[in-house]
């Protein structure tokens, strides 16, 4: 091996008459490389090192690192990582390409290295040591580290958008929007599992807050606001956790439920009616009595949105028609 910089020997493909010699190449590049370049011998002792490995290890000349390895300027659990690179590419003689390498300094900050590591062979074809680069990718990893962060944050405010997106701002119920979403996948299932012979039911309960413009015009519009929330609050805390229940606008509400035939949902109505009934809504020291009208609907094998949504609307008409604060189906 021939690590004398000052040899003349032309490298293969400089032209013969070439001004810069090979020992000039080599010369150029172990005094001028931002990255580190060190040759090692069999026991990863150092043969020679670049201008910027001896500064990164605080060495003033080649001489003071030669014999010497990693463990001599680096931590245990570092070097004893490099050594065991060095000794595998000795074995194997497949080179490390790029490697991340951790390096945590006595003042506790980390350094970050891309390595890339390569058998040295003999004229002979024998792994006599190796060489590698390593370039300080820490400023990298920061800015990495930072986009990882970012790309979190925005991830969890897109989530929160996605959310906020699908919720009625005055009840924070699903909208109407996110009701005919629901409808229409709840269907599809369903669909397919029925096709697949299993069994499966839902269904739908449209409710409407019986002369609710009265209430606007006795109590005021906040007290109408007030109303909204109150009655979604108990739909909401009167669900269960596989059903949904959505504001589909102005004072009408919907919930859907899963595996539910008609006549449990004609139950859960009728209950939602009746503790309405019961439970008049307390604003500024008035008693305002409330009451809802609400029709039910179960899901058929060959019923679609339109269709479903058609029919529980005709059947909140009928409750309407009939006198209010009743559940029709
Ligand atoms: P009905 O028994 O036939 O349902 O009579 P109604 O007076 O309730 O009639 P309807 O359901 O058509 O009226 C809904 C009213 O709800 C009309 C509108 O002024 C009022 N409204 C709609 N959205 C809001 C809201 O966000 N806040 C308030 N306070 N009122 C609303
Ligand atoms: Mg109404």
């Amino acid at each position: 091996m021939n690590l004398d910089f000052q040899s003349s020997n032309q490298t293969e493909g400089l032209r013969e008459d070439s001004p810069i010699t090979d020992s000039m190449i080599l010369d150029i590049i172990m005094k001028n490389s931002q990255d580190t370049i060190y040759f090692k011998d069999r026991n990863s002792k150092f043969i020679a090192n670049s201008h910027a490995h001896l500064a990164q290890v605080g060495c003033a000349t080649t001489e003071e690192m030669i014999g010497k390895s990693d463990f001599d300027y680096f931590p245990e659990v570092f070097a004893m990582q490099a050594f065991l690179d060095e000794k595998k590419i000795m074995e194997t003689g497949i080179p490390i390409i790029s490697k991340e390498e951790k390096l945590i300094l006595q003042t506790g900050e980390t350094v970050w290295f891309s390595a890339s590591k390569y058998p040295i062979y003999d004229e002979k074809g024998s792994i006599i040591g190796t060489w590698g680069t390593s370039r300080d990718i820490t400023e990298l990893k920061r800015t990495q580290e930072e986009l990882r962060q970012l790309n979190l944050k925005l991830e969890s405010n897109n989530q929160e958008l996605q959310k906020l997106s699908d919720l009625d701002g005055l009840s924070e119920l699903y909208n109407q929007r996110k009701f005919y979403e629901i409808l229409e996948q709840t269907i599809e299932v369903c669909q397919k599992k029925k096709a697949m012979g299993h069994g499966c039911t839902f269904s739908v309960i449209m409710m409407d807050i019986d002369k609710f413009k009265e209430i606007n015009d006795t109590y005021g519009h906040p007290a109408g606001d007030t109303a909204i929330r109150y009655i979604a609050g108990i739909i909401r805390n009167n669900k269960r956790v596989d059903d949904f229940c959505f504001r589909c606008g102005g004072d009408e509400f919907a919930m859907i439920l899963m595996d539910t035939g008609i006549e449990s949902a004609k139950f859960v109505a009728e209950r939602l009616r009746r503790m309405i009934e019961e439970s008049p809504l307390f604003y500024h020291h008035q008693q305002i009595p409330l009451t809802i009208s609400a029709g039910v609907k179960e899901f058929h094998l060959d019923d679609t949105t339109y269709k479903i949504l058609e029919q529980v609307d005709q059947t909140l008409y009928a409750s309407k028609k009939n006198g209010r604060n009743q559940v029709n189906y």
